[in-house]
């Protein structure tokens, strides 16, 4: 059985003073969450604070990017020695903000996903249609050029260990969900493309639905059969809102 992966994804908020106050008052609202892995990913800024404050709790850290090289003359960039120093678990990779805003490409996002696996750390791999690419009723045509082009060079061996983060670019921050039959649709599809390349592994594989997921929505979409937990921006920010997503799936 796969055992859901629920992620805060904290974007370009919180300082280190409200990331360690974040998680004084998480830990004890979802206690030992026994069933669900729960991870963070934090500002890099805010990284170590985390690390320190979630200490000798399960909830893992993951990182919102990384760079693919191990080190070299990349402005702003950050290594995966770098996050793996401060305990990642998780990174990130292909979130549609970093697509549309940064220009990422699947072929770039193919070699953070390898360098993560060779690294021993676990992408959390980011794909979903625009509103126009599913009006245009070409979702699933989308999808597979996205795990295509970013699982290009993964490590089969490792594959049990990815994670996939199916994101309706529209339904992110804007308030808008997925319906559970659409995202279990979706997952379905992602699970049989995982099939297809990855063999029985894929079985293994965590998919998460992200976009508005909220308390008021979470049960329903997690109740599906290939939804594996959520990434979840907005509702993450508040400890009372992500933990009714924990405590109450
Ligand atoms: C996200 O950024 O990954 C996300 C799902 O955001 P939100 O929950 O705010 O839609």
């Amino acid at each position: 059985m796969r055992a859901p992966l629920i992620a805060a994804n904290w974007k370009m908020h919180k300082t280190v003073a409200d990331a360690r106050a974040f998680a004084a008052d998480l830990l004890p609202r979802i206690g030992d969450a026994r069933g669900v892995e729960v991870a963070v990913a934090p500002p890099f800024t805010a990284l170590a604070a985390a690390a320190e404050a979630l200490a000798g709790s399960d909830v893992a850290l993951a990182a919102q990017n990384v760079h693919p090289a191990p080190s070299g003359a990349f402005t702003g960039e950050i290594s995966i020695d770098m996050l793996r120093e401060l305990g990642c678990r998780y990174a990130i990779v292909g979130h549609s903000e970093r697509r549309a805003i940064f220009g990422e490409t699947d072929a770039f996002i193919a070699e953070k996903v390898a360098a993560l696996q060779a690294a021993g750390l676990r992408p959390i791999l980011c794909i979903g249609e625009t509103l126009e690419q599913r009006e245009a009723d070409r979702t699933f045509e989308v999808l597979s050029t996205q795990l295509g082009g970013s699982l290009a060079s993964a490590d089969a061996a490792r594959a049990s260990e990815l994670v996939v983060a199916y994101e309706p670019v529209w339904a992110i921050g804007t308030g808008r969900t997925a319906t559970p039959e659409m995202a279990q649709a979706a997952h379905a599809f992602v699970r049989g493309w995982l099939r297809e390349r990855f063999g029985a592994d894929a079985d293994a594989i965590r998919i998460q639905y992200g976009g508005s997921m909220k308390p008021e929505n979470a049960a329903e979409l997690l109740a599906q059969p290939d939804i594996d937990g959520g990434l979840v921006g907005g509702a993450s920010l508040d400890p009372e809102s992500f933990s009714a997503i924990i405590v109450g799936r």
